[in-house]
């Protein structure tokens, strides 16, 4: 549908900067060393465009790739990936076929799943990362019944075991005692089951604290040890909350997406006259309103209303009123306003990048998290890739 359009000419646009991601992982790599990456691309890699950004880590010589579905890894295997892909969600029946034609790595996540895949793999050959739920609780395997899931995956020769894995519940809050209660289950059952098979449990929010630090292993388990680190937001230059972007690898980190909109309508509003759907505001002298062509069906959260700004003219201004499904409006100030008197019609506004407004401001405004502004971000806007040189021009013009 937009592929007809051309983007630059488009009331709303993403910006995302190949050779900002291309730097994080270089720095993600460097710091998850010795441990491998495995470059979370789930949810068309956080918006960013799944085909797009997995090329550019496989150049990169990341490990292996996650997503959550089955149909994400075909896509990635469709546009060429060959890299090691594990899917990160629990299988329905119907998606071992699937993973095992496009040799996608399963996530084994109960007893029943490991019997269907042992019964499966007798047809064709199936690659699977046991889960266990160590206190998330919400997929995998508990501690005590690992043991007898792995035996049932045993039963099968062409079932091959690529790893055991946990996910953290509470990694983005630093010393958060869960944390700790996870990693401390986790190492239990990697002494019990003493077997060379890789044992993965960050996150980015562990690998920015640490807190989730496995200690290295004796016996079997250290011939793979340390194995891999699963960095999602990371590589899109963000961290988990913004209290943790201030951290010292995080602060290095280098956001790679923008959202921009352009000023579609100008007028001049009299004092006492209100903005938007339920004239939630009302302008207080005569006003200059810029209407930008971004709204909530673009991914420009609708609960920002009453609190975001923009940033156009090279300044910070609030959007008024209620955000609409294809619109926002901007106060510019007083008709006479130096602001109010450049701004044209065509001109475009950032409502988030990394000139700010940033992701995690609008996160606030919207009260959610950077992953939410992400993944919220729609099919109908175009992106636009850049590779890092021409970048800063893109964010002023
Ligand atoms: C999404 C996801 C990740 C990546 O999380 P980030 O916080 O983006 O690094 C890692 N592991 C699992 C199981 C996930 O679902």
């Amino acid at each position: 549908m937009t592929g007809d359009v051309p983007a630059a000419g488009s009331s709303v646009y993403a910006e995302i900067d190949l050779a900002a991601i291309r730097s994080n992982t270089r720095l993600l790599m460097e710091r998850a060393a010795p441990a491998q990456l495995m470059a979370v691309v789930k949810a068309d890699a956080y918006s960013h465009g799944a085909t797009q950004i997995a090329p550019v880590l496989e150049q990169e010589g990341v490990a292996a790739f996650a997503v959550a579905r089955p149909t994400e890894g075909v896509e990635l295997r469709e546009a060429g990936i060959t890299t090691r892909i594990l899917v990160l969600g629990a299988p329905l029946p119907g998606d071992l076929p699937v993973c095992a034609h496009h040799d996608l790595d399963v996530t084994v996540s109960s007893l029943e799943v490991a019997e269907r895949v042992r019964d499966y793999a007798r047809v064709q050959p199936l690659r699977v990362h046991l889960k266990v739920d160590t206190g998330m609780s919400r997929l995998g395997v508990s501690p005590e019944d690992v043991s007898d899931v792995y035996r049932t995956l045993q039963k099968e020769r062409r079932v091959t075991v690529g790893g055991v894995w946990t996910h953290f519940a509470t990694a983005d809050a630093p010393g958060h005692p869960l944390t700790a209660t996870q990693r401390e289950r986790f190492d239990a059952l990697r002494r019990e089951l003493d077997l060379p098979l890789s044992f993965h449990t960050d996150n980015t929010g562990a690998l920015l604290t640490g807190d989730g630090t496995l200690p290295s292993p004796e016996g079997p388990a250290s011939q793979t040890y340390p194995s891999y680190v699963r960095t999602g937001i990371a590589v899109y230059g963000l961290a988990p909350t913004s209290e943790l972007s201030s951290g010292e690898v995080a602060s290095k980190l280098r956001p790679a997406l923008a959202l921009r909109a352009r000023v579609t309508h100008l007028h001049t509003i009299d004092a006492g006259t209100s903005v938007s759907y339920g004239a939630t505001w009302t302008a207080d002298r005569p006003t200059r309103i810029a209407t930008l062509g971004a709204g909530y069906a673009d991914g420009y959260p609708r609960l920002g209303s009453g609190s975001a700004r923009v940033r156009i003219g090279d300044e910070l201004r609030p959007v008024v009123g209620t955000i609409c499904m294809d619109m926002c409006m901007v106060d510019l100030g007083p008709p006479d306003s130096p602001l109010a008197r450049r701004v044209e019609v065509g001109n475009a506004a950032t409502l988030f990048g990394p000139d700010g407004p940033t992701i995690y401001d609008v996160a606030r405004w919207a009260r959610t998290i950077p992953y939410e502004i992400c993944c919220g971000l729609s099919r109908r806007v175009p992106r636009i890739y850049t590779d890092g040189e021409d970048s800063e021009d893109e964010a002023n013009r």
